[in-house]
């Protein structure tokens, strides 16, 4: 288990609650390095969205994946962090054009500093017979973590409290979330999970930012909740992983239609499109474009489109 990508998930039984724990470095490091133009207020989005995709991964029921999209009407047109069901990570961002961005730009100003920001999120169990479930919401609030907390109050029912950190070369996150049926074994009463949930959002509460991105993950979540009786879940790596293949890209180009593509390829000799999350250049001459429409590549199970753009 290396320390500088963990992620872990505690159980307390006394407050029926379980603790998702989120520290990105290495993985962080990559995506921050695919987007070297951005400034360091749009980088810190995309952290906290890099954690927040893997908390939010971890924590579903199922084996899945989670995309977290953001449509802004600020500087930040489009941004989106995905982490897959065995913690592979990644995440892209892209600028309305010409735009510019304060360094001391907050959350709003970046996304939804008309209040037309919009969040979705996409959960896909990656089972053949279970189609991808997508939410969107208004942006609520001034942070991702509070347009979070928002949109699973709505729709989970669940008490949740997140908390999200980006700086530098680090991203992480804390999400803690009642469960209302995993207690009653315990003997907790209703009123001792409420007081156990209030205790342990008011301890979560105290945990700085520096603690949770740069001291090691497990010592931090001890010292937290050292009278508390915790139990260990589990603890998983996140990595950087881009699924993008030149199929996928060439099944992506078909869905612009034959007329678009012909139209691209009279005015240059091939259509070049560049994953927007990996930087990885794919080409399609007039050749491979009449394959791909006469000729389409079988489809494989789950492939969420990414935002790949033809150039
Ligand atoms: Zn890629």
């Amino acid at each position: 288990m290396t320390q500088s990508d963990h992620l872990i998930r505690l159980f307390i039984p006394e407050a029926s609650t379980r603790v998702h724990a989120v520290q990105l470095q290495g993985s962080w490091r990559q995506i921050q390095s695919l987007h070297p133009d951005e400034p360091a207020p749009a980088h810190h989005l995309l952290g906290e969205m890099a954690a927040a995709s893997c908390l939010l991964s971890a924590s579903l029921k199922y084996e899945g994946s989670v995309t977290l999209q953001i449509h802004g009407d600020g500087p930040i047109r489009l941004a989106v962090a995905e982490c897959n069901a065995q913690m592979g990570l990644r995440g892209t961002i892209k600028r309305a054009q010409d735009a510019q961005i304060a360094p001391t730009a907050s959350q709003r100003d970046l996304i939804n500093c008309s209040g037309l920001g919009r969040f979705s999120l996409i959960l896909d169990p990656m089972q053949p017979h279970q189609k991808p479930y997508q939410g969107i919401v208004s942006f609520v609030g001034d942070t991702l973590s509070e347009a979070i907390e928002s949109y699973m109050a709505q729709s989970e029912q669940l008490q949740s409290r997140l908390w999200l950190f980006c700086k530098g070369e680090a991203a992480a996150g804390l999400l803690l979330q009642q469960m209302p049926h995993e207690g009653g074994h315990c003997g907790s009463t209703p009123d001792a999970r409420q007081e156990g949930w209030n205790r342990l959002s008011m301890l979560a509460q105290t945990l700085t930012a520096s603690e949770l991105l740069e001291e090691d993950l497990l010592s931090v979540m001890n010292k937290l909740f050292w009278n508390e009786s915790v139990r260990l879940l589990d603890e998983r790596s996140p990595r950087f992983h881009c699924p993008c293949t030149r199929a996928r890209v060439g099944r992506m180009l078909t869905t612009l239609g034959v007329e678009e593509v012909t139209s691209i390829l009279s005015e240059q000799p091939s259509v070049s499109v560049t994953c927007d999350f990996c930087n990885t250049p794919y080409s399609f001459d007039a050749v491979d474009c009449a394959r791909l429409f006469n000729d389409p590549l079988p489809t494989e199970q789950s492939t969420l489109p990414g935002p790949q753009t033809p150039q």
